[in-house]
């Protein structure tokens, strides 16, 4: 067959714009070779519904190897009893982990979306949102920070069914235990999505969910470096609570039903490539090298933080525990929106996303704010001096952001800088 020469042209054009850009989005990154070829592998011509040993296509021998191989490996890197790798994102994940614990129209908790939560915690147009009652609850106004009293009071009144830790756009730590204690209170359960902190968890550099939560969500793609996939683990199983059991009449273990949650629950065959992929980059993230890795994200995000700081932003609860910051524009450049600063700065091949701070005066899609993570840079080999470069890059185009000369300047040297960085240095 002839080589479709059109597809190919423009892959070309997007391994050009991630090689020679800057790039800062929180939840992106860039996997390795190994992780690329075994996406790009024979495992995407197999059906495989089910799990391994128990499948209803025959042929399964090679894909059950890989997906053990993932299952185990992911196991040992979080210390989980068990774990699902065959959601195909975090969002699936998210829903599996709600239609097993929830009924149509239950109350859950998460944080509120325009402070930090994300779209598969209580959005109105996701089906979190269009099948449960989310209720929200909040940052602090002054410090940035989650405030766990003003949780339990909404939880003690509300009563939900479900707590959710986690969010994609907050660079402080979560406070597990105290969450769990006011699960405890009202019977529910605790649940955390650690989509965006995965990897900094892995490697111990934050506090561990897998203690104190239920269960526990993930995507493997942003600072965990595997191909874009989610997960579902649990510290410990337990029997479930609803006395569902098996034709024997043995009560199914939570294990059990979050299996059925994802298949056949929400999806059909799993995608075995992407399987074989993650067991690849579970195995990576279980070395020496990805810890290294992670306390350099963790580096670069505090040098960049107090470099933003240095040139009088505003940085949402005065830097960052992780791997991103949120930065407030409204007391520098009150005039200027997210949406603005976003679309100029990828003139000059610097990619950041806008985002809504808390309490934003600006619309989701205008916005007040920028949210910025070290995760991709790093992956290329950036340390800590270029932190301050790149901070100088983007206060440059922001301080002057009608100027197209100076985007042509600043454009070049973005060019030239990151042009010297493979990308994914060893
Ligand atoms: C990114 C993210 C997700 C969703 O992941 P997808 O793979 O895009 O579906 C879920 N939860 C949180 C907190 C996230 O940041």
């Amino acid at each position: 067959m002839k080589r479709d020469e059109l597809v190919f042209e423009i892959l070309q054009k997007e391994a050009d714009r991630q090689r020679y850009g800057i790039e800062l989005i929180a939840s992106e990154n860039f996997v390795s070779d190994q992780v690329l070829s075994a996406m790009g592998s024979v495992m995407t011509n197999k059906y495989a519904e089910g799990y391994p040993g128990k499948r209803y296509y025959g042929g399964c021998q090679h894909v059950d190897e890989t997906e053990q191989l993932a299952i185990d490996r992911l196991k040992e890197l979080f210390g989980a009893e068990w774990a699902n790798v065959q959601p195909h994102s975090g969002a699936q994940a998210n829903m599996a982990v709600f239609l097993t614990l929830l009924k149509p129209g239950d109350k859950f908790m998460g944080l509120d979306l325009s402070h930090g939560g994300h779209l598969s915690h209580g959005s109105p147009v996701n089906s979190s949102g269009i099948l449960y009652q989310p209720i929200a609850y909040e940052v602090d106004e002054e410090t940035g920070l989650v405030n766990y009293d003003r949780m339990e009071e909404t939880a003690l009144r509300e009563k939900p069914k479900l707590i959710l830790a986690g969010a994609s756009a907050y660079s402080r730590d979560w406070d597990y235990k105290r969450m769990r204690e006011i699960a405890d209170k009202i019977g529910a359960f605790l649940m955390a999505d650690i989509a965006h902190p995965a990897g900094l968890i892995a490697v111990g550099l934050l506090n561990d969910p897998l203690k104190y939560c239920h269960v526990v969500t993930s995507t493997t793609h942003k600072t965990l470096r595997g191909p874009r996939g989610g997960i579902i683990m649990m510290g410990q199983d337990f029997d479930n609570p609803f006395g569902k059991t098996t034709p024997k009449g043995v009560i199914r273990s939570m294990s059990s039903l979050f299996n059925s949650g994802v298949f056949p629950g929400i999806q059909g065959g799993p995608l075995e490539h992407i399987i074989a992929a993650k067991a690849v980059a579970f195995g990576e993230a279980l070395t020496k090298e990805f810890k290294n890795y992670m306390k350099q994200v963790k580096k670069n995000a505090e040098v960049m933080a107090e470099a933003f700081v240095n040139k009088g932003y505003n940085v949402i609860s005065d830097g960052t525990d992780n791997h991103l910051m949120l930065i407030d524009l409204r007391n520098k450049f009150p005039e200027i929106t997210g949406r603005k600063v976003e679309n100029t700065l990828v003139l000059a091949d610097i990619t950041v996303n806008k985002n809504m701070v808390p309490f934003d005066s600006r619309s989701p899609f205008q916005t007040s704010g920028l949210r910025v993570g070290t995760p991709a840079i790093t992956t290329r080999g950036l340390k800590e001096e270029h932190m301050p470069i790149i901070v100088d890059f983007i206060d440059q185009v922001i301080s002057d952001i009608d100027n197209e000369d100076l985007l042509e300047k600043v454009k070049k040297q973005v060019n030239e800088m990151m042009g010297a960085f493979p990308m994914f240095a060893d």
